[in-house]
């Protein structure tokens, strides 16, 4: 299985090296070549399989350069039960009739980045090995929030890395900061960016596409790399839940074997939904992608419309990480859906730098709205769904979770949905508590976790149960233009 670019498909090259360079030089996304394919017979045998397993089939598949031993080795060191505090890894919860909520969570820093940033630097090192580079791989991560704390975690003292994470100062949670600047590690580096979350992507897309600074820190011995989920390493892991999904439903008899499920999925930079795409062109039966988005809803507007307009206001709402007016990986839907077109997806690239909008074409637009559907809401909504699941359901949910079940309640669809739950509720314990608890009062975040285990009955994660009193290593903070600086000083 081979890799191209999406703004030039005419060079190919292994999966290996794809996760090296995260990036093409060219600007583009790698994307493989051709879609492989799951049988229905691998679907059913999934069912008695555990999640480990079912990973291991489904990266098999698209990691071809990797060994069957590297492959076990890499998803056995991830998906542990060290590091995952549930036996199922990615959980199913039934919570109605023909409703379900994927729990993505239950990894090191309670959020969903960790079912990709966990093994993404297993494949890492691997690779680097693999093609006989002697450099140090430095990840440079832009974060709005989650990604950050994921990725210092998964590459917390990984020999031969060091990490960078840059989040935006004020456009974070408290919980989501303060597991940042209190990272442990030799390795690590953490500083706060005087902008928003686009802001830091586009410091971080500068400093990849910066030659001279590249090639200085090359001769120093060090070669960037990318933990975003624009790297090939953060998306093909994350289509295994959504198979593994699947298989929960066929083994507690929800449904049958080529049965079609919805998915319903809270959205930023398209990582976690397009993976679902992915599922389903593999030949997992699927009915809907739902695409939920929060009150940034550039993406619910793109998919009914056809038109991606970045020229709008920014808001920073209760779903940080959901926060974003330019989702990356939407190149990569583009490049599929126009029938790997790079010239296309590069025209369309070009527009948006330049003009900060472009239409696609009908073809493309009929295509997508075959595939998804989409919607958003306010953030009254988001609090309010809160406070009507944990009423009628005893479900707590998590803001972003609080986006997508509010948008599948809205959205009207045939058949059992399965809607992904990315964030623990004590990531994000002032707007849950705002939701299920409005009346008690309480000093700081740290005063509402204990309110929210009182109310939920849900056991405080170790990872965030100690997080008030650990010592602040990172204070740095910096203009958007002083990025590369921090990255130089940190490397000296
Ligand atoms: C990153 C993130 C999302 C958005 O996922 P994308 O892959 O960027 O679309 C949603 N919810 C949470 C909690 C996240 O951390």
């Amino acid at each position: 299985m081979k890799y191209v670019s999406t703004r030039d498909k005419t060079k190919s090259i292994s999966s290996g090296e794809a996760i090296l360079k995260g990036l093409s030089s060219d600007g583009g996304l790698f994307w493989p070549e051709e879609i492989p394919q799951v049988s229905r017979d691998e679907i059913v045998k999934m069912a008695d399989e555990n999640y480990n397993a079912r990973a291991k089939r489904i990266l098999s598949k698209f990691l071809t350069d990797f060994t069957k031993e590297e492959l076990d080795d890499c998803v056995d060191s991830a998906y542990t039960s060290e590091k995952f505090s549930s036996p199922d890894i990615a959980p199913l919860k039934k919570i109605d009739n023909d409703e379900f909520v994927l729990e993505l969570w239950h990894g090191p820093t309670c959020a969903f980045k960790d079912m990709a940033l966990q093994i993404l630097p297993h494949f890492l090192t691997r690779s680097m090995k693999k093609y006989g580079t002697d450099k140090q791989a430095v990840i440079l991560v832009a974060t709005s929030g989650d990604t950050g704390k994921a990725a210092l975690e998964g590459f917390c003292d990984v020999d031969g890395t060091k990490i960078i994470v840059f989040y935006p100062r004020d456009g974070v949670s408290r919980v989501q900061k303060q597991q940042m600047v209190t990272q442990k590690g030799d390795n690590t580096f953490v500083a706060a960016v005087e902008g928003n979350f686009d802001d830091c992507q586009t410091g971080v897309k500068a400093i990849f596409s910066d030659r001279s600074a590249q090639e200085k820190l090359y001769e120093k011995g060090y070669t960037f790399s990318s933990a975003n989920s624009i790297n090939w390493g953060r998306l093909v892991p994350q289509i295994v839940y959504y198979f593994s999904a699947y298989a929960d439903l066929l083994k507690n008899e929800e449904i049958r074997m080529g049965d079609k499920i919805n998915f319903v999925v809270p959205t930023g930079n398209f990582g976690d939904i397009l993976a679902g795409y992915l599922a389903a062109h593999m030949g997992l039966p699927v009915g809907h992608l739902v695409c939920a988005s929060n009150k940034n809803k550039i993406l619910t507007d793109f998919i009914r419309s056809g038109t991606y307009d970045r020229k709008r206001e920014f808001y920073t709402t209760m779903s940080p990480s959901m926060d974003i007016l330019i989702s990356s990986n939407l190149e990569r839907l583009l490049f599929a859906a126009s029938g790997n077109d790079d010239e296309l997806v590069r025209d369309y690239m070009r527009k948006l730098s330049e003009n900060g909008s472009y239409t696609v074409n009908d073809d493309i637009l009929i295509g997508i709205q075959r595939e998804f559907f989409a919607g958003f809401t306010t953030e009254e909504a988001t609090v309010e769904t809160i406070r009507a699941y944990y009423e009628k359901y005893g479900y707590v949910a998590d803001p972003h979770t609080a986006v997508a079940l509010h948008v599948y309640d809205k959205t009207d669809l045939d058949g059992k949905t399965v809607i992904l739950s990315t964030a623990s509720p004590y990531k994000f314990p002032h707007s849950v508590c705002e939701g299920i608890a409005p009346d008690e009062p309480a000093e700081d975040e740290w005063a509402l976790f204990d309110i929210l285990h009182k109310k939920s009955g849900l056991p405080i994660p170790g990872s965030l149960a100690g997080l008030k009193d650990r010592p602040v290593r990172f204070d740095t903070s910096c203009d958007p233009q002083q990025m590369l600086e921090q990255v130089t000083g940190f490397l000296k």
